[in-house]
């Protein structure tokens, strides 16, 4: 999608959240509107460099708004969760390597909302990951992402369904079926609601993925995936950007209200401990791992009554420092990316407008320079005109 029709939709989904009958999400609104705004948007001429020579334009955002509705923020996710994806795929051994997809009945809940789909639908996972003797027994570690389609908004219009890439041994398909409906009528009891599966077995979908090379063309899409595309699988977002736009402005409420959306994409048991080698070396933390060390050596000195810093160490601080706060780096603390949220509670809307302002006003004295140290042969300018 080019960024004019990016920039168009996010704003649709903006004008639909400030019809919500809900506090947080008109200044959700109000992020995705800044973040879409010709200030905010800029192109960088010369930017990156292709592998053939030739120089490419790139293009990004000042502040990023990070909410799952805005069509700019909504690949970051993806992007950072990609290598982490990438590595485990790689390094998980072959014939361990299973895809699996969790499916929730379809029409037997279309009277609940998304979010509440949502949440039957990571609940029912949780008590099978935890609590079922089978499932823990042939399962080791996995990726996890929840993704939901639309099918047909007059019957139910959501399928919810969870992508796992496992690490798992023999799996009997019957028995995990069995497992995982059991899993979904305890997560509905939740409810308060008695629920039989409606399909003719009375067992919820499972399919068993066998990955395959993508050499050999799969011949048959439920049981085999291609390599290719189990990376792309994990790393979809929770729905096609545009998919927001057809979903009833109360479910667009409920979600903006919870906050459990950063939880999408998860990656559990030994597939962590693979994983951990990639957000250990990742260069954002190893700056930040050499700035703490860098910092006690300066306090060491002080407290021996050194005065002395070295220059060059002050030079080899600032760049760690920049490459901390590298935008391509993997998250931060995540708690951190809801703060506003609580912010929020204490100010009145008018208030937190002024506040984006200046959260802005920061964004772009700090950015602006990054940028042009990180691209010192690029030129930058917004969409709405500004040089930097
Ligand atoms: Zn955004």
């Amino acid at each position: 999608m080019t960024i004019i029709g990016k920039q168009f939709n996010s704003r649709l989904i903006a004008d639909k959240l400030d019809l919500a009958c809900s506090r947080v999400a008109p200044a959700i609104a109000e992020r995705i509107r800044l973040c879409n705004s010709d200030k905010n948007v800029f192109f960088g001429k010369d930017m990156f460099t292709n592998r053939n020579g030739t120089s490419a334009t790139g293009i990004g955002g000042i502040w990023n708004c990070g909410s799952v509705f805005c069509n700019q923020c909504v690949a970051r996710p993806a992007r950072k969760n990609r290598p982490i994806a990438e590595y485990v795929f790689d390094n998980l051994p072959k014939h361990k390597r299973l895809f699996i997809v969790l499916t929730m009945p379809d029409d037997s809940f279309s009277h609940y909302s998304l979010d509440t789909q949502l949440e039957i639908c990571q609940y029912a996972f949780r008590h099978l990951y935890r609590h079922s003797t089978y499932f823990k027994s042939v399962v080791k570690g996995a990726i996890k992402t929840v993704e939901f389609t639309i099918n047909d908004l007059r019957k139910n219009p959501y399928h919810v369904h969870i992508n796992l890439l496992a690490d798992a041994g023999f799996i009997s398909h019957l028995k995990l079926k069995q497992e995982w409906t059991k899993a979904l009528e305890i997560s509905v009891a939740r409810f308060g609601i008695v629920w039989k599966c409606p399909t003719a077995n009375g067992l919820a979908n499972v399919f068993l993925k066998q990955i395959v090379s993508h050499e050999v063309n799969p011949n048959n899409n439920h049981k085999q995936i291609n390599d290719k595309k189990v990376v792309f699988e994990l790393c979809k977002y929770v729905c096609k950007p545009q998919t927001w736009q057809h979903i009833p402005t109360a479910h667009l409420s409920d979600i903006a209200e919870n906050e459990k959306v950063n939880r999408f994409f998860e990656v559990l048991g030994s597939c962590r401990k693979i994983a951990k080698a990639v957000r250990r070396y990742a260069p954002a933390v190893m700056a930040r791992k050499a700035l703490k060390l860098v910092f006690t050596v300066i306090e060491m000195h002080k407290a021996q009554g050194i005065q002395y810093v070295h220059t060059s160490c002050l030079i080899v601080l600032n760049a760690l420092f920049n490459l901390a706060n590298y935008s391509h780096a993997p998250p931060k603390k995540r708690k951190l990316s809801w703060f506003w949220r609580i912010k929020l509670g204490i100010t009145t809307l008018t208030d937190y407008k002024k506040e984006l302002d200046d959260l802005f006003y920061d964004a772009w004295k700090y950015r602006t320079k990054q940028l042009r140290e990180l691209y010192p042969k690029a030129t930058f300018q917004t969409l709405a005109g500004a040089k930097f």
